[in-house]
């Protein structure tokens, strides 16, 4: 059975204080987790101890962190390494998020050395992947999606690929209040689907969780979620809500 997820991606929002209390309201809600569900607090680098700290004894949360450098150690100053990241308690790795991909001009190829390098330290990547508005408008977005995993994921073995995770994130939707209908998530999420089977067989297709990211709130998480191809969210905005990234965490299928 597919993992469900719920991660939060704090972004660098929240003071030390704020993320203390966010974590503690959370982890004190009341869910109906089942076997297959997990939460992840995507936090920033100085909060992640902090955040490991809490979740250690809550089955079924851990924390991610938002970056990794595509080396292993050395001089790479302001750099935080994978194996430093696992080393504190941090199971997840937030990568090829848009806003890194824009902002600091990540390649597919630099995604592709820090997918590997998460993976020697068996940390888990959540790999996002997701067309701009421009590439949604002239219809291109299944061979634009396609083009990110092939370069950064496709030469990895299956059962390295099996230990990833994918969000897709259209990037018109991320914190713009803008959200792709179910329709338009389950269409891309089985594209998706079809493009991994098509290189790895179905039988591997079918273990990943695909993620949907983009504007995900409570009053719509239950509909996005239920699309058979989505299999939980990648949330920002609505994740820094106790009350709202609740009810994120209940509409997993
Ligand atoms: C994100 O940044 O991953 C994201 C999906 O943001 P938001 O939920 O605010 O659109």
């Amino acid at each position: 059975m597919r993992k469900q997820i719920a991660a939060a991606n704090w972004k660098m929002n929240l003071t030390y204080q704020q993320g203390e209390k966010l974590a503690d309201d959370l982890l004190a809600s009341q869910y109906e987790l089942k076997a297959n569900h997990e939460v992840v607090f995507g936090a920033p680098f100085p909060y992640l101890t902090m955040v490991a700290d809490k979740v250690k004894n809550a089955e079924k949360f851990s924390v991610a962190a938002q970056n990794c450098s595509n080396k292993k150690s050395g001089a790479y100053t302001g750099e935080t390494s994978a194996e430093m990241l696992v080393s504190i308690g941090v199971k997840y790795v937030i990568l090829g998020h848009s806003e890194r991909r824009e902002y600091f001009n990540e390649s597919n190829q630099l995604l592709a050395e820090k997918i590997n390098i998460a993976l020697e330290n068996k940390l888990t990547p959540i790999f996002c992947c997701g067309e701009p508005l421009n590439i949604r408008e002239a219809e291109t977005q299944n061979s634009f999606v396609e083009v990110q995993l092939r370069e950064s994921l496709f030469h990895l073995s299956a059962d390295q690929l099996k230990q990833i995770v994918i969000a897709y994130e259209p990037i018109w939707a991320i914190g713009t209040g803008k959200t792709a209908t179910s329709a338009q998530a389950q269409e891309m999420h089985a594209h998706l689907r079809s493009v991994l089977a098509a290189q790895y067989g179905k039988e591997v297709a079918n273990e990943i969780s695909i993620l949907y990211g983009g504007s995900v709130k409570a009053a719509n998480a239950k509909e996005i979620f239920g699309m058979p191809d989505v299999d939980g969210g990648l949330v920002g905005g609505a994740s820094l809500v106790a009350a709202e990234f609740a009810v994120i965490i209940r509409s997993l299928k």
